[in-house]
């Protein structure tokens, strides 16, 4: 415990993953929160310290993820979100580019804004259903086609989890595109460096001063430490006992869950 509470000293920001962290399930807009993260939510904002939700999520625009998190009780707002579509539209726009869209139907309003016609690259985000082969084959033609094909992956997760199992996720079809194109897709989202600096600004924390809390072991987890913030991973979602044996990732420490999580950052705090 000792070591513990050096390890979280000086934490000014908590970066928090949505799925597997706040609630489980979805997919089919359901989704029931994970016991005591609503309080614990509630715990960090009384707490003074700074907060960001930072999430892979695109089977959905932000808004509407952040109205199904309201119905299920969260005190969360857009503007504390930090998702990859949203970012990936500020990115597009900067370079002038027009994107052939690989992602769910509910994701498309998220571009809207753009200019879609004759696509200078691809947008590939997590499709669920609409990775169909006939969808992928497009993706990779518009992709082959272009004299300097970019692809852009929102997220490169390899899988989550949902109410009825483990669901594959966008990073195995990025690899598909990639391998198709002999190209490198460029990430937008965790584990991405510039995705976890942007949150970071947000909130105006240094990496050292944040902790990141999540239930992915490489793109939570991995991704904040090479950004230089701590991070936790929760024993929820997708987590599974093997993680902590991970060979590459090590987490400065394994909860419960997010409420265990927060208990031991706040109690820190008063020291
Ligand atoms: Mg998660």
């Amino acid at each position: 415990m000792a070591e513990r509470a050096k390890q979280l000293a000086g934490i000014r920001g908590v970066v928090l993953d949505i799925s597997g962290v706040l609630y489980d399930g979805g997919g089919d807009g359901g989704g029931v929160p994970i016991p005591g993260s609503r309080e614990a939510v509630e715990k960090i904002k009384a707490s003074g310290l700074k907060l960001r939700f930072c999430t892979n999520e695109t089977q959905a625009t932000r808004g509407k993820l952040v109205e199904k998190l309201q119905r299920l009780g969260f005190n969360i707002s857009v503007n504390e979100v930090t998702a990859p579509a949203p970012a990936a539209c500020r990115i597009l726009k900067e370079r002038n580019l027009r994107p052939h869209l690989l992602v769910h139907d509910d994701l498309v309003p998220e571009f809207d804004q753009l200019d879609k016609a004759n696509p200078n690259c691809v947008v590939i985000g997590d499709a669920a259903d609409n990775f169909s082969y006939k969808n992928l084959n497009e993706a990779f033609r518009v992709l082959i086609g272009l004299e300097n094909p970019i692809l852009i992956s929102l997220g490169r997760g390899r899988y989550y989890k949902e109410t009825d199992g483990l669901k594959l996720d966008v990073g195995v079809y990025m690899k598909a595109l990639e391998y198709a194109c002999d190209v490198q897709a460029e990430v937008v989202g965790k584990p991405a460096k510039m995705f976890f600096q942007s949150a970071l600004a947000e909130m105006e924390v240094e990496p050292q001063q944040a902790i990141m809390i999540g239930d992915d072991i490489v793109n939570d987890v991995g991704g904040a430490q090479q950004c230089g913030m701590r991070a936790l991973q929760v024993r929820t979602g997708k987590y599974r006992a093997c993680d902590e044996q991970h060979p590459e990732v090590k987490a400065d420490g394994y909860v419960n869950n997010l409420a265990e999580a927060v208990d031991i950052i706040v109690k820190q705090l008063h020291k």
